[in-house]
């Protein structure tokens, strides 16, 4: 293989290859090459992935590497690759390692010094990112959240203030009750978006504040179907005003009653500890 030129000789590659989410179509040559080349294919269900192998019309042996058995397998595949087998990680769906098995094997490659080779392709939280229309400049992806109530809103409680773009991945039988608690936790006008079976049939991606998303979800019981990622607007940094605690505030305008605006600005940022120019823009709105 090309990628081979610069591997040691004695070591194979493992290539870790993204499979499509949905549609057959987004798997990429150079994975469809890389599948067909390998000595085996190390599948999370190799069940599930013979037929995607039958459709593509490739051969290669494939063997478990899930969840269960990734540590044990982990050392007979490492193994095969310090023998100078090729080897290609792949998942039941998407980009391996993302919310998926591969990071031990990965893990454990890397440090018998075998090459390990992306191939990149579809993964489901990128996919939604892209067409959701929310910051994507900066996010973050936290998987799954806990199945258990109590456990699900003490995490969304501590990413309440997260001002970046958040991404969820949600099984179908949660989503509504999860949506629910995000509109308790982040509010409910906070921007949120459902995207549902992405790239197949029935593709749904919905905008929607929380509250009301969660009233969406209620009234249709397709939506609560199939797969889905959630993604919700991030924090907005109050500003001005809002900004400053209630006695950061009482301490201003105690000051401005008795002194001119600059000097009760920096003498309230030294009682308060809050940024003097914070203070002073706060108190120039007030005095307009
Ligand atoms: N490795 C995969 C990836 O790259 O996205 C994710 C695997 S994770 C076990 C499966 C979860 O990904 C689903 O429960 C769902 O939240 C999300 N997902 C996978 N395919 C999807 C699709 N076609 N549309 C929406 N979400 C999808």
């Amino acid at each position: 293989m090309t990628e081979n030129a610069v591997t040691p000789k004695a070591f194979g590659t493992l290539y870790v290859v993204a499979t499509p989410i949905g549609n057959l179509e987004d798997i990429s040559q150079r994975a469809r090459r890389v599948l067909g080349e390998v000595a085996l294919i190390a599948a999370e269900d190799t069940r599930h992935s013979a037929r995607l192998m039958q459709h593509l019309g490739i051969d290669t042996p494939l063997q478990a590497c899930h969840e269960h058995n990734e540590r044990d397998q982990g050392d007979r595949f490492v193994a095969r690759l310090l023998a100078g087998d090729d080897v290609a990680l792949i998942s039941d769906a998407g980009t391996p390692l993302i919310s998926d098995p591969g990071f031990h094997l990965v893990r454990r490659a890397r440090s018998a010094g075998v090459r390990v080779v992306p191939v990149p392709g579809s993964c489901a939280l990128v996919a939604g990112l892209s067409a959701a229309g929310l910051p994507s400049d900066r996010f973050i992806f936290e998987g799954f959240l806990p199945a258990k109530a109590a456990a699900r809103r003490a995490r969304l409680s501590a990413l309440r203030e997260e001002p970046r773009t958040l991404i969820f991945y949600e099984a179908p039988h949660r989503v509504l009750e999860c949506v629910a608690d995000m509109a308790e936790v982040f509010g409910a006008e906070r921007p949120a978006v459902l995207a549902r079976e992405l790239t197949k049939t029935f593709e749904t991606i919905r905008d929607l504040p929380l509250a009301e998303l969660r009233d969406w979800i209620a009234a249709d019981p397709n939506q609560q179907r199939g797969e889905c990622v959630l993604l919700v607007g991030g924090w907005p940094e109050p500003v001005g005003e809002d900004a400053l605690s209630a006695e950061a505030l009482r301490v201003l305008d105690l000051l401005l009653a008795e002194l001119p605006l600059k000097r009760a600005a920096a003498l309230a940022a030294e009682i308060t500890g809050v940024r003097k120019n914070l203070l002073y823009q706060v108190a120039l709105e007030k005095k307009s």
